[in-house]
């Protein structure tokens, strides 16, 4: 039997071994990780991660060939392939700081590798990674004395939170890049195999490592520029009376741009959009190109601008302060269909918010309390699940508070900023908010999920990214 093993039981890690056990029955797939608390919670009832369709794919497997461990030495030792999906953060000291990639995680998963095994590996690159990083996991690995050989292979993760499972189960291609020598073209062989056991063939993309190792950052980059180009549309459209949704519909109709990913939005969050491009404009620079890094960095630039142009627009519709008022914020994730919020836009917005004295109140169906404190600053927390709040003096605002119903957030507001298209927003009853604010009553639709024309008539003032303001 095929043994593999995941180092690292993350977003990717879980879902992706899930899915090949899943789809392998033939293979036993462990998945290690150095955190406790993260292993035991796969091990549990309640996952660590939020992902449709995931609870049932893992108590399927769980136990039969699915396995979830801390033992990290001993399952790498044991396996014929290890993934290697551990956190390639963005580094935030030293050379190349808030560029850069931190690989700290991954070398130091390397040079386990290296000294644990004693047959010969297939090391894949499963975190997202700078191109030519294979390059330094081969120098790591051959460090080892056992006369064992080790062939890397890059194969990037394309999934998406909130559909992971959907889109490990039909990815559009699975990539795989190895070294251009018999050994190496063995090794795509043998992990192309296990994709192969429900990925058609056609599916399968073979390449050698460093287009492997670059296409994702690539992807990324082209995905998050079509998200900036939408949003800097955006800010003109307001500009000159014209509509946002009416004009990606217009462009996504020309077959060559297509209607995907043409959603105008308060701008793009998660883990990996920011952090691979910030990763290429540094690769870039490195390799004396600054043309290009400062063509890639704009993408970057536009969904900041974004942001801040959103937190000007709740100020300025609401008189130009908020110094005291109460502002609702419905959604903290960075996405629908996910709990996770690192890079979420509602940071940024939630800290601009604050910065201008406001009292913000937060609700999102899957975000605990634990996260908002650890995204916003802990001293930011002054009222807890408040039953109702009086608009307050402005020497007691700038403060955030966690609410777990969205009618207790938004009552006695006076905006409300609607941050994640979570589908229970569409269909809140919207009278019931109006009725229980302070008037005039705003909402901001940062994700264009509600019909504006519609809140209007219920009374409120409605500002929606892209799309004409109140006559
Ligand atoms: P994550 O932070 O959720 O998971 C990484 C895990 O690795 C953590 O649980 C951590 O404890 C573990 N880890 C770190 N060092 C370890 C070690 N030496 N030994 C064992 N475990 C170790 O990260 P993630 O979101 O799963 O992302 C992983 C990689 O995949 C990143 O490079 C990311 O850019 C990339 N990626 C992420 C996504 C996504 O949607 N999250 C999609 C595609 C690619």
């Amino acid at each position: 039997m095929v043994k593999i093993c995941c180092i690292g039981a993350g977003y990717v890690g879980g879902p992706t071994m899930a899915m090949i056990a899943l789809k392998c029955h033939d293979i036993e797939v462990v998945v290690v990780d150095i955190s406790k608390p993260r292993i035991a919670a796969w091990n549990s009832d309640e996952l660590p991660i939020y992902e449709p369709g995931l609870d049932e794919v893992v108590k399927e497997r769980r136990g039969k060939n699915l396995f979830f461990s801390t033992d990290v030495q001993k399952h790498v030792a044991e396996a014929d392939i290890i993934f290697v999906s551990v956190n390639t953060p963005t580094k935030t000291r030293g050379l190349g700081a808030g560029k850069a990639a931190d690989l700290t995680y991954w070398e130091s998963a390397a040079r386990m590798i290296a000294d644990v095994s004693k047959t010969d590996k297939i090391v894949v690159e499963k975190s997202t990674v700078p191109v030519k990083t294979a390059e330094a996991i081969e120098k790591i690995l051959t460090k080892n004395g056992h006369g064992i050989e080790f062939q890397i292979l890059s194969n990037p993760e394309f999934l998406a939170e909130g559909t992971a499972v959907e889109d490990l189960l039909k990815p559009d291609r699975v990539l795989i890049g190895g070294r251009e020598t018999p050994k190496g073209q063995a090794a795509i062989q043998a992990l192309a195999a296990v994709y192969a056991h429900w990925v058609p063939k056609e599916n399968i993309i073979t390449t050698n490592l460093w287009s492997a190792e670059l296409s994702k950052l690539a992807a990324n980059a082209f995905l998050a520029q079509r998200i900036s180009s939408i949003n800097a549309m955006s800010a003109l459209c307001e500009a000159t009376g014209a509509n946002v949704s009416e004009v990606a519909y217009a462009i996504g109709k020309d077959s060559r741009i297509g209607p995907k990913f043409l959603q105008s939005s308060v701008g793009f969050g998660g883990s990996c959009f920011q952090k691979d491009i910030l990763n290429l404009v540094y690769i870039c620079e490195c390799n004396g190109l600054p043309e290009v890094a400062a063509y890639w960095k704009q993408v970057v630039d536009i969904n900041d601008y974004q942001k801040s142009r959103f937190v000007n627009r709740v100020v300025g519709s609401m008189f130009n302060t908020i110094s005291g008022k109460k502002i609702a914020i419905l959604g903290f994730a960075f996405k629908k269909d996910t709990g996770d919020t690192r890079e979420t836009p509602a940071i940024d917005v939630t800290n601009g918010l604050l910065r201008d004295r406001a009292l913000v109140s937060v609700y999102d169906p899957q975000v605990t309390e634990e996260q908002m404190r650890r995204d916003l600053s802990q001293e930011k927390f002054a009222w807890d699940h408040p039953a109702h709040i009086q608009p307050a003096s402005p020497a007691s605002a700038q403060k955030v508070g966690y609410v777990m119903d969205p009618y207790q957030a938004t009552k006695d507001a006076h905006g409300v900023c609607i941050l994640t298209e979570w589908d229970e927003f569409k269909k809140m009853d919207w009278q019931k908010v109006y009725d229980n604010m302070v008037k005039p009553a705003f909402v901001f639709d940062g994700r264009n999920i509600i019909n504006p024309e519609e809140l209007r008539k219920i009374g409120f003032i409605v500002y929606s990214i892209g799309k004409p303001l109140d006559p």
